[in-house]
């Protein structure tokens, strides 16, 4: 359910109020009673508010989580991803020091010779062969890499909220967000825990339309 400006602001006073007359929500909005009516019907049907005669409103409370959970339905991938920063195939691990440093990110979608998702190279997939003997300039990322299938990814259509339970569940820093191409993935962005949290404080903004 959508709410209008103006019962957002009468459950505000409610919650602060509480209990509180519909005069008194009026006299704080500058607005009449009779203009007020029908919100409060509203809320009070819709169970934000609940109206005891004779005392006034009280919030109910039950329904904060509902109206977040409802806010953050609206947080779409879609709104939220960045450009991906991406490397092929055939580059070695030095190359892909280079791009991350150059690109300024912590993860890198590696790309097979079509353009699609093969490989998802980490900083710490590039320590571990940075720590051992091997010559950086003659190891492929392919070989260090995790590979498709095992590549966690996202669509733009997802919700940013299931991108956060991933990169939790599976303890990883970013998602490619793909959509199909032929038999493969594209790349077409990329979702960071950063991205996540440029999300979660416009929400707590109220920046969320
Ligand atoms: P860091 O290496 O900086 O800790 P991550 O935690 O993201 O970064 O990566 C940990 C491991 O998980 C690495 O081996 C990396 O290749 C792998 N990984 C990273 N992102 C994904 C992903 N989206 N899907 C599957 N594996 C991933």
């Amino acid at each position: 359910m959508e709410l209008t400006d103006r019962q957002k602001k009468i459950i505000e006073i409610v919650k602060k109020e509480e209990p509180v007359t519909g005069e008194q929500i009026a006299e704080h909005l500058k607005v009449t009673r009779a203009t007020l009516r029908p919100d409060l019907t509203v809320l009070t049907m819709a169970g934000f508010l609940d109206a005891r005669p004779r005392v006034g409103y009280f919030y109910t409370g039950q329904t904060t989580s509902k109206m977040l959970s409802d806010q953050i339905e609206k947080l779409k991938v879609r709104d939220y991803l960045s450009i991906p920063a991406v490397i092929k195939e055939s580059s070695s691990a030095y190359d892909a020091v280079c791009t991350m440093f150059l690109e300024d990110v912590g993860t890198l979608f590696v790309l097979d010779d079509q353009g699609l998702l093969s490989g998802v190279l980490s900083r710490k997939d590039l320590l571990r062969i940075a720590i051992g003997s091997r010559d950086m300039n003659l190891m492929p990322v392919s070989v260090i890499m995790t590979r498709m299938p095992n590549i966690t990814y996202c669509k733009k259509n997802d919700l940013v909220i299931d991108v956060a339970e991933l990169l939790i569940t599976r303890e990883i820093d970013s998602l490619p967000v793909v959509r199909k191409k032929g038999e493969g993935l594209e790349v077409i962005g990329r979702m960071t825990k950063t991205n996540v949290t440029k999300a979660f404080v416009e929400l707590a903004k109220g920046e969320i339309k």
